[in-house]
């Protein structure tokens, strides 16, 4: 059972059946799916949600699978956590995170997206699978393309973190590594696309894949006693997470699953790569690609495809966009971990950073409340961090030398040494 219309353009609005496609004939705009939602309302209710699997799957009414989801059964329904350290640190009232760095196979929130993509995939009949990737999606694809029983290629530009090659590699997919960075990947697997006939799940899948994203939003909802949070910090690649988020706090309102939507959404990217930032502050409603260079390889989009779109949800809301310098990202990685016992990858320094801007600025006001997203995990980018958090204490295996060195010789104050 499914309540999905059709592929739709979201600039001329012209129909297009549920198949591999993703860009309209006519004007190029790209296909969004289109729902019956005067029948998904009829029979949607939060406690329906509620009796469903703890995963993405119990908001399925909203995801365009036509049977039971095949691939992904454990993505989603992540933790939302209240921050009370980190929110101190900020000096804002109420602070939560939203961790997808957690619970998930593959340790990102792209478990997500490639649930809805893979199932959608293996429905339109596809036998292999693929993907462009910086970094997330390549582990995420590879890892549920394995368990599937799909056949699998992955492009990835050849520089990526080791945490992320072998965080893909370990599931032996068909890894290929290509001379150059996202967006020239991204080129190449267009044209891979019209010529051989997979699913590349962010490309001919992307109308799918995308609405995957829009469970992050659901959840932040439903875990906040079915409302929208105040303002909300949203890292920003394509731009595609923050459009469905958006998405989904007005789908609720629709649906009638929460009263209204009020929240702000924020944009946060990093310096080295902010087109939809920069475009942001020039008012401009064109994004102008850039070149990225910066340790949030995971953001690094030079040329969002979403960006406008992101652009337009930001202005619809009452949000902003900021962006952060590779040492404030580093920075933002170790506040969290500090404050919260988090360890999050670039990506969410580049989320926690941008906060603690916006509250500074007083974008975010102190006496509110905000959710800040995080969507994967620090062990996969380790060599962002390793070189700014010292060093063990190295010692003998003695008495001796343990009391000398960090007794002695150490900043441990006395008092540590107490029991209680
Ligand atoms: C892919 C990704 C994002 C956001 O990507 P969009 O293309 O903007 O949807 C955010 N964080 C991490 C860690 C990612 O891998």
């Amino acid at each position: 059972m499914s309540y999905v219309k059709g592929l739709k353009c979201r600039e001329c609005h012209r129909l297009y059946p549920t198949q591999a496609l993703y860009v309209c004939e006519f004007c190029f705009g790209s296909l969004e799916v289109d729902y019956d939602y005067d029948k998904i309302k009829s029979q949607l209710s939060r406690e329906k949600i509620e009796r469903g699997p703890k995963s993405i799957w119990r908001y399925r009414d909203l995801l365009p699978i036509d049977g039971e989801p095949t691939v992904g059964p454990h993505a989603g329904f992540t933790p939302l956590i209240k921050a009370d350290n980190l929110a101190r640190v900020l000096g804002i009232k109420e602070l939560y995170i939203k961790d997808d760095s957690v619970c998930h196979p593959t340790l990102s929130f792209k478990d997500r997206v490639v649930a809805v993509a893979l199932t959608k995939a293996k429905e339109l009949g596809f036998k292999t699978v693929a993907c462009a990737s910086t970094g997330n999606l390549a582990g995420s694809v590879s890892a549920q393309s394995a368990l599937a029983g799909l056949n699998r290629f992955i492009f990835i530009p050849a520089d990526l973190e080791l945490g992320k090659v072998v965080g893909a590699l370990i599931y032996a997919p068909n890894l290929v590594a290509v001379e150059g960075n996202y967006d020239d990947v991204n080129r190449l697997c267009a044209e891979i696309a019209s010529r051989y006939r997979w699913a590349f799940v962010n490309i001919n899948i992307r109308p799918y894949y995308a609405e995957g994203s829009k469970t992050y939003g659901y959840e932040v909802m439903e875990q906040l006693g079915w409302k929208t949070p105040k303002h909300i910090v949203v890292p920003v690649a394509s731009g595609s997470l923050l459009v469905k988020i958006w998405k989904a706090f007005n789908e609720f309102k629709k649906l009638g699953l929460i009263d209204e939507v009020d929240s702000k959404i924020y944009a946060a990217q990093a310096e080295g790569c902010s087109p939809v930032t920069a475009a942001f502050r020039e008012k401009s409603e064109i994004i102008k690609p850039v070149k990225p260079k910066t340790i949030a390889k995971s953001l690094a989009i030079g040329n969002p495809a979403d960006g406008i779109y992101a652009l337009d949800a930001m202005k619809q809301s009452g949000g902003s966009a900021e962006s952060v310098t590779d040492e404030e990202i580093v920075e933002g990685i170790k506040l969290l971990a500090r404050t919260q016992g988090i360890f999050t990858e670039t990506a969410g320094g580049v989320t926690v950073a941008t906060t603690k801007k916006l509250i500074e600025k007083g974008v975010i006001p102190k006496n509110e409340s905000c959710v800040i997203c995080i969507t994967g995990n620090g062990l996969k980018t380790q060599e962002a961090v390793s070189d700014h958090i010292g060093k063990p204490y190295r010692i003998k295996a003695s008495m001796d030398s343990f009391e000398k060195t960090l007794r002695h010789e150490s900043k441990i104050t006395e008092d540590v040494w107490q029991s209680k």
